[in-house]
């Protein structure tokens, strides 16, 4: 395996291979939903790119920038043994300088759920993944539908700026007791954990009421917020795949999204119907 750190550098590496170029983006702290995304682009390319890069400009003030998990040596391996090709692993000045041009959310789909409570945030993973996927120029780049919304913006981003790559959407990864796998799992003690097992209840009591045929959205919404009490609930939703608000659930187009802050850990969980 290859690691590269210098964006430049690796646009060179890449300029003469004429390969099916699968890309893996992560902030690092790999567990098996990365691995998942990594075993999947090594199945559908002929060779594979992992960048490791945690994105000041996607963190708000205050937020756990200087906390996030790293976990360089263990990350390296873990790559190596997958099989990647390539990890690249810029750091934050080969990436931004001052001053720079931006790529900026949607007004309306960049500023609903996680982007009310983290206002800025979707415009710093945009801006992060537009340069990546331009250093990069992958055949497929692959993302988890554990950060559905992310996914769907970057889909937006790639259609409305013509970019020539498929986004590949992966399922979620979950452990045993089914909290999906998050890097910041390891925020949680034993008894936040333990709480957190709420949100994958609340999403599994939706799909029990779905297949007894309750399609009303609020009558749902309203059943997962009694399992996800007493939680910090940020958001409840159910929405179509083009992330409008519905009011009946529509079998094959419908997504249902929670976030919860548990102690001080946002905790993200989703399924698609
Ligand atoms: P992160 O390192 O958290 O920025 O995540 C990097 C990529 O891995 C993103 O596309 C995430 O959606 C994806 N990902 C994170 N957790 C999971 C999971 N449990 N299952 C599947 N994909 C995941």
């Amino acid at each position: 395996m290859k690691i590269i750190s210098n964006p430049l550098a690796l646009q060179q590496h890449l300029k003469n291979i004429d390969k099916t170029l699968g890309f893996v983006p992560t902030m690092g702290a790999l567990h098996e939903g990365h691995i998942a995304l990594i075993k999947q682009a090594k199945e559908e390319n002929e060779l594979v790119v992992v960048s490791i890069f945690v994105n000041p400009t996607q963190f708000l003030a205050g937020e756990d920038l200087e906390e996030y998990p790293k976990k360089d040596a263990a990350d390296k391996k873990i790559c190596e043994l997958a099989g990647v090709d390539i990890l690249f692993f810029p750091s934050a000045s080969e990436l931004y300088t001052q001053d720079e041009v931006k790529i900026c959310a949607p007004n309306v789909r960049g500023y609903v759920l996680e982007g009310a409570t983290r206002p800025g945030h979707f415009s710093g993973v945009l801006t992060v993944v537009m340069k990546l996927l331009n250093i990069v120029n992958p055949t497929r780049a692959y993302f988890g539908k554990k950060d559905a919304q992310q996914l769907h913006l970057i889909s937006l981003m790639v259609r409305q700026f013509f970019m020539r790559v498929e986004i590949v959407p992966v399922d979620i990864v979950r452990d045993s007791d089914g909290l999906a796998l998050s890097s910041r799992n390891i925020y949680l003690s034993k008894e936040q954990r333990a709480q957190a097992l709420k949100i994958p209840k609340s999403l599994y009591t939706a799909s029990q009421l779905i297949s007894k045929n309750v399609v009303d959205t609020q009558e749902i919404k309203a059943a997962m917020h009694t399992i996800l009490s007493p939680l910090k609930i940020e958001y409840v939703e159910i929405l179509n795949r083009d992330f409008e608000v519905i009011r009946e659930v529509q079998i094959g187009n419908t997504v249902i999204l929670v976030e919860v802050i548990v102690g001080k850990t946002r905790l993200l969980d989703n399924i698609w119907l």
